[in-house]
């Protein structure tokens, strides 16, 4: 195993991760690991342990205890604890960065991107008082009424690899401020990040047990959804496993939300602006090497769009400086988090080749000196792909663009409303009455109109539709108070 450097390598001694359970350490007692890896050099620089029910069971209960305690303090204080919380965030921003940088593989400014979007979280959490705030209503045929919001008890959260810092972030903020405790089980291949920001939490001064930390995969998931005291799991992953989760945790009666994976469309029309579009398709497609929920996967070009813009964008995806991100050489493009993502990667481009789609660029022979271990591959271009090909039908989460060419918007808002997923979608466009129809005729969650990229910011709700999202109430914004809080009315005679 080799070190992380050292501001790293004060969060997991000697690379073997701890459960972080009421404040403490704890050694997990398992007999399984999984190695993390520095995506750059294909290093392994932690190892998470593959936990089961008796590793986890003493931080549910940490949080089991900790609950009637911290549902009580007022939510004042507990918003107060979340201010002192974003003050350490911002404080310890580098190391934080550096942290995502080495476990997932992500360019540093995308690593600080991912941090500003997790603490916007933070910022929403603490308007907690506004968002649960009741309602009354006097004289009622003489009854005055009165809602108030209350904290369910345990809350359960579960982390995908692509953003180890905001998906938490998602979930517990929220949670806590609502009154609610949690424990949280970060994605195997990306535990650190959690390490890391966690004992800033009781540095700000939250009691122990509000917030705990397991590890593991599958049979962490399954002891977590299973248990009696969890009352409520937050789940962010590929649709296979949200999907299982949704069935799962609603058959053993917890409230789930769950977001599942993607495979998001930019459709192009004859009056946009290329050189604008062009940046932004390259943005959205090899952002985070493509492992991203809202990745560009699809451009869409309409009537003719794609005789100006195939060529320059070809040529600006080749142009991107593809390498390592655990140094300080300036990239646009860093690794994929795995060995094994990386060969999932690679079969889909030879499945787009065997079926016929034109690779116009090829990213599997991109070399990176000094990192002959790591993870790494080239933007990759097909042109004229069809509907029926693999690659224009399922989620790749790597960086490879399909184009496909149309006739008209209408044929391009069906071949959005025929995939299975509905996460998110763009038009780029000046013609209003083009981009009207497409947003409402679109069956997708997150629609953006000139924006390539449509990620809400925290103070909206962010989730998909279809195989994209399993639940009812989604993550950030007004709902996700809803999520975590469960409504009491009162009735009152005044006698
Ligand atoms: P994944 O489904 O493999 O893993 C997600 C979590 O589930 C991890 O914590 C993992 O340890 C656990 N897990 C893995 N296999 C499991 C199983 N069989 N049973 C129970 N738990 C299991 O997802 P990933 O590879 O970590 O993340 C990539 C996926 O997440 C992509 O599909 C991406 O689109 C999706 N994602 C979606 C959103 C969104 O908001 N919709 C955001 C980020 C990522």
């Amino acid at each position: 195993m080799v070190s992380l450097g050292s501001s790293v390598d004060r969060d997991v001694e000697e690379g073997f991760c701890k459960h972080y359970v009421a404040g403490q350490w704890c050694e997990p007692e398992v007999n399984e690991w999984f190695d993390v890896t520095n995506s750059s050099t294909g290093e392994v620089v932690a190892r998470t342990p593959l936990s089961s029910l008796t590793d986890i069971e003493p931080a549910i209960q940490a949080a089991a205890e900790a609950f009637p305690q911290w549902a009580e303090t007022s939510v004042s204080e507990r918003v107060r604890i979340l201010y002192n919380y974003k003050k350490l965030l911002e404080e310890n921003l580098d190391h934080l960065a550096r942290t995502i940088v080495i476990e997932n593989g992500k360019t540093l400014d995308e690593a600080r991107a991912e941090l500003c979007r997790g603490i916007e979280v933070v910022e929403l959490a603490c308007a907690t008082p506004m968002l649960i705030k009741g309602q009354t209503l006097d004289n009622v045929r003489g009854i005055d009424y009165q809602t108030t919001r209350c904290p369910l008890g345990v809350c359960a959260g579960i982390g995908a690899f692509n953003f180890p810092f905001m998906i938490p972030h998602w979930m517990f903020p929220v949670a806590l401020a609502c009154g609610n405790t949690f424990v949280f089980k970060p994605s195997h291949q990306t535990p650190l990040t959690t390490l890391a920001f966690a004992p800033l939490l009781e540095k700000a001064g939250l009691p122990p047990g509000v917030f705990n930390v397991v590890h593991g995969a599958k049979r962490a998931v399954d002891a977590l959804q299973a248990h009696p005291l969890v009352r409520a799991v937050s789940f962010v992953g590929s649709t296979a496993v949200s999907q299982y989760v949704y069935r799962t945790g609603s058959a053993n009666g917890k409230r789930v939300q769950a977001e599942g994976g993607a495979k998001n469309h930019f459709v192009v029309m004859p009056d946009a602006p290329i050189d604008r579009v062009v940046r932004e398709i390259v943005s959205g497609a090899f952002g985070s090497a493509g492992a991203r929920c809202m990745a560009t996967s699809t451009v869409v070009l309409v009537g003719g769009a794609g005789d100006k813009l195939v060529a320059p964008l070809r040529q600006a995806a080749a142009e991107l400086r593809v390498g390592r991100t655990d140094t300080d050489t300036v990239v646009d493009m860093g690794p994929l988090v795995s060995a094994e993502h990386k060969k999932r990667v690679v079969a889909y481009i030879e499945r787009g080749q065997e079926e016929g789609a034109e690779l116009i660029l090829d990213g599997r022979d991109v070399y990176v000196p000094g990192a002959p271990r790591g993870f790494f591959l080239g933007p990759t271009l097909f042109d004229y792909v069809r509907p029926e090909h693999t690659i224009a039908r399922e989620e790749i989460f790597g960086p490879v663009l399909s184009i496909m060419h149309m006739d008209t918007l209408d044929e391009a808002i069906a071949q959005i409303n025929q995939s299975p997923y509905g996460n998110a979608v763009c038009i780029y466009t000046r013609d209003a009455q083009a981009a009207r129809r497409f947003r409402n005729r679109v069956n997708v969650g997150m629609v953006g109109i000139n924006v390539g990229v449509p990620a809400p910011a925290a103070f909206f709700s962010f989730a998909g539709w279809k195989a994209s999202f399993f639940g009812d109430l989604h993550v950030q914004g007004t709902e996700c108070s809803a999520f975590y809080t469960q409504e009491k009315v009162i009735s009152t005679r005044w006698i």
